[in-house]
């Protein structure tokens, strides 16, 4: 008895009674209970007979298990119709539990690939990507307040690059698009099977004029924030540019030590310790372009650390000043991009919204491909990526 507890309990076999045990194999039926007949709905008791049906169950400890399950059909002593006795053991894949199903789902909302879902569930390749197939994610109905959208590199369905489309509120993907064509993605998001596309609020993007074409196409009361992130790296781009420039007039030494102390010049001035300081200030000594980029770059983080629109604005416009003032090209041409995205970077510093979800996104896509060699379906591709993002918790 205490044997039969324990196998019931090990393997999640609750409402059965355990009749035979012979190694790994278990035999179970349920207790006989009244049915509702399906056909006439009267109470039946009656069995007419029985049959032995084998099922692979969930491995415990590293050991595989099948269940035969004595499966009982009642008949009806009214309407005489037989009717096998329903049970929660089994999926709609006949030969696999639903706990052995649920199981490969939770592997697949992780970040396995389907020969090691096989292996941890003892199955083979080809039903591991039946039941991973049969998940199926649905088109969006409704588009949120504030949408982000990116491009990513998944080299799926004959095309390089595909589209996330997410909700950084919410934290989901929207949903993913096949590639970055842009009638494509008008034609994907740009119809009245998405509802509310009027009334998304927001599209943060980062600093592509092509998206910002499309999406204020899609999405035409839609303000535009650029990606902060995308929107810093400008700074620190114009000011590596600049090192590199000067550095070439450097002896050796002192260009490999410029090279080897560069994060110096790239981090915030405040959070530099006392003797990274000193280093900063002597390497800023050697060239006057030098530190002319530096304060550039340093001013620049700090329109981007504005705390309200008139900061900002004053801020912006002292650098823009200066940026013509100092003439250096390269902040020249930075300049040109931030005063024709200024409203989408105004957003960014007032609202705070970034696509940091959507970067995160596409960081666990680049682990997916690694780890599954790439997925040439897209469908399949899409299917996963928005699995794993969006329903963690309905497969676990
Ligand atoms: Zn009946």
């Amino acid at each position: 008895m205490l044997k039969e507890n324990y196998t019931i309990e090990l393997l999640n076999l609750k409402g059965f009674n355990v009749i035979r045990t012979a190694g790994n194999v278990i035999t179970i039926c349920l207790p006989v209970k009244p049915h509702i007949c399906p056909q006439c709905k009267n109470e039946t008791k009656k069995i007419h007979d029985y049959r032995l049906q084998k099922v692979k169950h969930l491995p415990v400890a590293h050991t595989s298990y099948t269940i035969l399950i004595k499966k009982r059909r009642y008949k009806c002593p009214y309407c005489n119709k037989q009717f096998y006795e329903k049970n929660n053991l089994l999926s709609k894949y006949k030969s696999i539990s639903t706990d052995l199903r649920k199981s490969v789902l939770y592997y697949a909302s992780k970040l396995f690939n389907t020969k090691q879902i096989a292996d941890i569930c003892n199955l083979s390749y080809s039903t591991v990507v039946r039941i991973i197939d049969s998940i199926i994610i649905p088109k969006p109905t409704v588009f949120p307040d504030v949408i982000s959208i990116d491009e990513f590199k998944g080299n799926t369905g004959g095309y390089k690059f595909q589209c996330v489309l997410t909700d950084p509120i919410k934290k989901k993907i929207i949903e993913v698009l096949p590639n970055k064509n842009s009638e494509d993605i008008y034609g994907h998001l740009a119809n009245n099977d998405i509802k509310n596309r009027l009334k998304v609020n927001y599209v943060i993007m980062d600093m592509s004029n092509q998206f910002r074409s499309i999406m204020t196409n899609c999405f035409p009361n839609a303000k535009v924030i650029a990606d902060k992130f995308h929107v810093l790296r400008l700074a620190n781009w114009a000011m590596e540019h600049i090192r590199k420039q000067e550095q070439k007039r450097f002896t050796d030494t002192r260009r490999r030590y410029f090279k080897k102390s560069r994060f110096i010049l790239l981090k915030r001035r405040h959070k530099l310790k006392r003797n990274e300081k000193i280093q900063l200030s002597q390497m800023l000594s050697v060239s006057v372009l030098l530190k002319k980029a530096y304060i550039l770059k340093e001013l620049f983080y700090m329109v981007m650390d504005s705390k309200n629109e008139k900061q900002f604005y004053k801020r912006i416009y002292k650098w823009l000043f200066l940026v013509e003032k100092y003439g250096i090209d390269r902040f020249l041409a930075m300049a040109k991009t931030v005063r024709q995205w200024l409203h989408p970077i105004r957003r960014a510093v007032l609202t705070g919204y970034t696509n940091g979800y959507t970067e995160g996104c596409n960081n666990r896509t680049k682990v997916l491909k690694r780890i599954c060699f790439g997925v040439r379906n897209f469908k399949r591709f899409r299917n996963r990526l928005m699995f794993i993002a969006n329903c963690k918790k309905a497969a676990g």
